[in-house]
């Protein structure tokens, strides 16, 4: 069959991955690639196989082009088994070499399919489907009108009154200083209907051509002039560090807020650009992305381009395809940016290093940080990660010389914000019962009362946290979740922020009977309520989950308050990083003690990053800045490294800990959680594959805690346990993790019990 029999003639095979998202396919597949398709296919085209024993047409991806000698035995042997190609679906590879390579280096690392990982480097919407076919469907096209005459017999026929009227007449005038308009855009110039179109058309003087056009996918304010700034001592101190470099080891930048950091950046990518290479900058969510993004137009022009989850798939597709096909150099985005198809690769940039987006959450469980000095090492380019509270384990890597480190220790405008601490357990023996320490409510009216602006930040959402029985003590709970209730005042409900089931706020306590059950805690609308009644006629924003699920809306409500539109923002964590409001003169904390009691071994390293990115946010424009940061334990220590401002104190504090604690970076961690509607057979369940952990654990090289319930006990009717393994070694202890619980489904019934398992989490929840 096709050939492969005769003699003489080169033979070659492809080497597919079926886009079948199954552990069990995931192995390379050979087909014979048809005489008709030799020329056309290369490496990281999709095609279409017969795949299995129905020979169903099935998408694949061609992860190799190999000669006969190269196929496995089976098939060398057995000519007979072996399929052919059916059909090419791309004009040129979906996929790179390198970004192959990286997919197949994701797979072992986050032990996962070969086609998993692949589709999470291409971009969404261009897999197969039989009614839309291929990529093509993408893409959108425009009808343009272009003139189809020379330009030079034009004026012959305007000044021609006989052939033609002056609405005619005015399109040839503007297509003769714009040739090549979209005919949507030259109707609404002048005001016409179709008509002078059509007729022009009909008489041979213009031609309407479909137009491959980009999705335009940049709303920042880009106004903002281009002044290229001489650089402070560290600046440039920074840059030299990364210009000189030896070697391509990632460098890390230390600085503190407004120590200037993205102008850093600026200029590695222009050096990067100079040498003719392409950058990814990565930030880590898409609320700061507008200011970024003017920054860079504004330098870059556009050379540059966006790319976030809230785009369409098609406006996605747009800017990748603009990438893959060189007319952008930049690329801003959050961690699938780290995919974006260059093909000569210069820097990868890492804004905010320390934050936890930078990690996947869903299959593959990739740490877009390791991805990207993968990336980078596979197409020899630079990582440059940057940070105000660097991530304990990257600056512990760049102590021990994996990364080469800088730091910027002052701020641009040479103001470090006041920052005070509201011990609220005094306040309230002092009979102050209000959500704002004393301290607080003052600077609020100074601040307004001087013209400035405030944020008061609280990180939940909704009216206030929790119902509970004053009198026994009773807490509102979703039964399916395992979680509290949360109150919501416009509705007057409770909803559970997991399974967003609704409950009746209940009058009586379900449990005792007391009238006392109410709500309690602080939410961004009891913020809300408090300010009206102590300042009343202040004008706020509120920025939160709620207010946010519109498309655009972050970007809405900061250019209002940027704008000036309010004189408060109050907001979660989503305003506590990287905005740079020159206005903000106060920032207010209400509750610093939600993240210490997170009950996680990084807790005191996420408040103080958390605490720290938002005092960053007071005082960035000229005047001194103020910090107020209510809590319950004024002593904590992550709390007083903030008001410090001392990292380095910080660290060795923490790093000791984690040594003592054998937690990371001294050991890696692989969570199992498993989840299984009966909670009896999965607890005997976890309990079996614990002893089988401690019976192959006789070298004692891992430490195997659990199982425990989960922090979210049980979702969606589901029971979730946990079994928390840690060893100094990645690859043994995935290999133990998997060889374990392969052991025990062996022999085991799972039943309804799923796993999800996840090496090194951010937090073991
Ligand atoms: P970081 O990212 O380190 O928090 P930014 O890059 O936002 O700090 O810089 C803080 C402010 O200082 C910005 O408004 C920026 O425009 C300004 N800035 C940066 N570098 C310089 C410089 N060399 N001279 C003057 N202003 C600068
Ligand atoms: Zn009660
Ligand atoms: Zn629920």
């Amino acid at each position: 069959m096709l050939g492969l029999t005769t003699q003489n003639k080169v033979s070659k095979f492809a080497s597919v991955v079926i886009a079948l998202a199954n552990k069990e396919v995931d192995k390379i597949f050979h087909y014979a690639i048809p005489d008709s398709l030799i020329t056309k296919l290369v490496i990281g085209m999709r095609v279409l196989v017969p795949f299995g024993f129905g020979n169903k047409t099935t998408e694949g991806y061609v992860a190799d082009i190999c000669e006969f000698d190269d196929l496995p035995e089976s098939l060398k042997t057995d000519k007979k088994k072996i399929k052919a190609v059916k059909e090419i679906l791309d004009l040129d590879a979906v996929i790179s070499y390198d970004l192959l390579q990286l997919a197949k280096w994701m797979r072992d690392k986050y032990y996962t399919s070969l086609y998993a990982c692949i589709k999470c480097i291409v971009p969404t919407g261009i897999s197969y489907n039989k009614e839309t076919a291929t990529a093509k469907n993408l893409e959108l096209t425009q009808n343009c009108v272009f003139l189809n005459v020379d330009p030079e017999t034009t004026d012959e026929l305007l000044a021609d009154n006989s052939t033609l009227n002056d609405k005619q007449k005015s399109v040839i005038y503007l297509l003769l200083e714009e040739d090549g308009l979209s005919v949507s855009d030259l109707k609404s110039l002048l005001k016409i209907s179709d008509s002078p179109v059509k007729t022009l058309e009909s008489k041979g003087i213009l031609k309407i051509e479909s137009v491959r056009v980009f999705r335009n996918t940049i709303f920042a304010d880009n106004k903002a002039p281009f002044v290229k700034p001489d650089l402070t001592k560290e600046q440039d101190a920074a840059l030299n560090i990364i210009q000189n470099r030896q070697d391509n080891r990632p460098v890390l930048i230390n600085g503190v807020t407004g120590s200037g950091k993205t102008e850093v950046y600026l200029q590695v990518i222009e050096d990067a650009l100079n040498s003719g290479k392409d950058a990814i900058m990565l930030v880590p969510e898409i609320a700061l992305t507008p200011q970024t993004v003017s920054v860079f137009i504004s330098r870059f022009g556009d050379q540059v381009s966006v790319t976030h989850s809230r785009q369409s798939i098609g406006e996605r597709y747009d800017q990748w395809k603009k990438a893959k096909e060189g007319l952008i150099k930049i690329i801003i985005g959050p961690r699938s940016a780290v995919f974006t198809p260059f093909s000569n690769l210069g820097v990868i940039i890492i804004d905010e290093e320390h934050e936890h987006t930078y990690k996947s959450e869903t299959t593959p469980k990739y740490c877009t940080k390791e991805v990207a000095i993968k990336r980078a090492e596979l197409e020899n380019a630079l990582v440059v990660l940057g940070s105000a509270t660097p991530s304990i384990e990257s600056y512990y890597s760049a102590k021990n010389g994996d990364f080469t480190l800088a730091n910027m220790t002052k701020r641009i405008n040479d103001k470090f914000p006041e920052i005070h601490i509201a011990d609220m357990c005094y306040e309230l023996a002092e009979g102050n019962k209000s959500i704002f320490s004393m301290t607080l409510k003052d600077s609020i009216a100074e601040t307004i009362a001087s013209g400035k602006q405030a944020i008061l930040f609280l990180n939940r959402r909704g009216f206030s946290t929790f119902v509970s029985c004053r009198k026994c003590g009773h807490v509102m709970m979703c039964d399916d979740c395992n979680v509290n209730y949360t109150y919501h005042k416009y509705t007057n409900e409770l909803i559970c922020h997991y399974c967003s089931k609704i409950a009746k706020n209940p009058t009586n306590c379900p449990v005792c009977g007391s009238k006392y059950i109410k709500h309690f805690g602080v939410g961004t609308q009891r913020i809300e309520q408090e300010l009206s009644e102590y300042f009343p006629g202040v004008s706020f924003l509120r920025m939160d989950m709620d207010t946010t699920s519109g498309k655009n809306s972050h970007d809405k409500i900061l250019s209002a308050f940027r704008a000036g539109e309010a004189q408060i923002l109050i907001g979660t964590q989503m305003i506590a990083k990287g905005l740079d409001f020159p206005n903000v003169t106060l920032v207010g904390v209400i509750a610093a003690d939600i993240s210490i009691h997170s009950g996680d071994f990084r807790s005191a390293e996420v408040t103080m990053q958390l605490l720290t990115q938002v005092a960053g946010r007071a005082g960035r424009g000229d005047t001194q800045g103020k910090v107020i940061i209510q809590t319950y334990m004024p002593e904590h220590y992550s709390i007083e490294y903030v008001k410090d401002g001392n990292y380095e104190a910080f660290y060795e504090h923490e790093i000791a800990l984690r040594r003592q604690m054998n937690y990371p970076p001294f050991t890696k961690v692989f969570s199992v959680m498993a989840s299984s509607e009966d909670e009896k057979k999965l607890i005997s369940f976890m309990f079996k594959l614990q002893s089988l952990m401690k019976y192959c654990n006789r070298k004692g090289l891992f430490e195997i805690l659990g199982p425990t319930p989960a922090s979210i006990s049980k979702i969606k009717k589901k029971y979730r346990y946990k079994i928390i393994v840690k060893c100094v070694d990645e690859e043994k202890l995935k290999s133990f993790i998997f060889f374990c619980i392969n052991k025990l489904t062996e022999t085991e019934e799972t039943g309804d019990i799923v796993f999800n398992l996840t090496l090194n989490p951010i937090f073991i929840t």
